[in-house]
């Protein structure tokens, strides 16, 4: 029987590695497949259009939304970030494990309209290491670090909606334990039931066969 892919949602303060750890998991998986957001926030220097994020206008963003082309959008610092519908109902049916690396208000439109979604929240192992990584990664200015920062504290309201939370100190062993996590997650009867009932209808049959 074909396993069917789990839609995975993995949140985090900013500056807690998400984007690093995704990378390593999908680097060291087969599994996986990363969806890639839309927003209107401006591109890092790094960064690709297509590759970290679809970067549109705040008009596109919205013309989007219209034409339900999102399954979730957000608002985050005076930004817009979606999820693109096609493609994620594309790979979950192609049986690959969905991550969509998304912040805590889209994390819990998914659960409401995917029941079965699995939940994961990245925490650094302290805040001091948090401001660190925030102030090291040199991509955004003080005043968006504190902005940041600042969303960090009301995100920590909202943790213990998710299933699993995973610090992530030493990288290696944090994308291992995010991997088996999800494998895990697969063995949940509740992500099994058509297997389940399939073996009730096959040991009814092998009972009445043998009387
Ligand atoms: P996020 O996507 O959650 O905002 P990033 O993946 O951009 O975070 O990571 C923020 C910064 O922290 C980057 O400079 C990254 O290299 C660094 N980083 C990520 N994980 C670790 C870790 N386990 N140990 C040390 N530095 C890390
Ligand atoms: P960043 O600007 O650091 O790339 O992302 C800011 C926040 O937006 C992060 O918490 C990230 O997980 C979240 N985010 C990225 N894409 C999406 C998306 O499609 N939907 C939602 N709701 N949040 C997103």
């Amino acid at each position: 029987m074909k396993r069917k892919g789990i839609l995975v949602v993995v949140s985090g303060f900013s500056g807690a590695g998400k984007g690093t750890l995704m990378k390593r998991l999908l680097r060291t998986y087969d599994n996986y497949s990363l969806s890639i957001s839309m927003t209107t926030r401006a591109p890092r220097p790094k960064e690709q259009d297509g590759r970290e994020y679809f970067f549109v206008t705040k008009e596109i963003f919205e013309k989007e939304i219209k034409q339900d082309g999102l399954i979730e959008y957000a608002t985050y610092c005076e930004n817009y970030y979606g999820t693109p519908r096609k493609y994620v109902e594309e790979q979950l049916d192609m049986g690959k494990d969905v991550i969509l690396e998304i912040e805590i208000q889209g994390a819990l439109k998914i659960k409401e309209k995917f029941p079965t979604a699995l939940l994961l929240f990245v925490m650094p192992p302290t805040a001091e290491e948090l401001r660190k990584r925030l102030t090291g990664r040199g991509t955004e200015t003080p005043e968006v670090i504190r902005k940041r920062l600042s969303r960090a504290i009301e995100e920590a309201e909202g943790i213990e909606k998710y299933d699993f939370v995973v610090i992530n100190d030493d990288l290696d062993t944090c994308t291992r334990e995010l991997h088996n996590l999800i494998m895990s997650a697969h063995n949940a009867p509740f992500r099994n039931e058509a297997f389940i009932e399939n073996m009730r209808q096959e040991l009814r049959s092998l009972v009445k066969g043998e009387k």
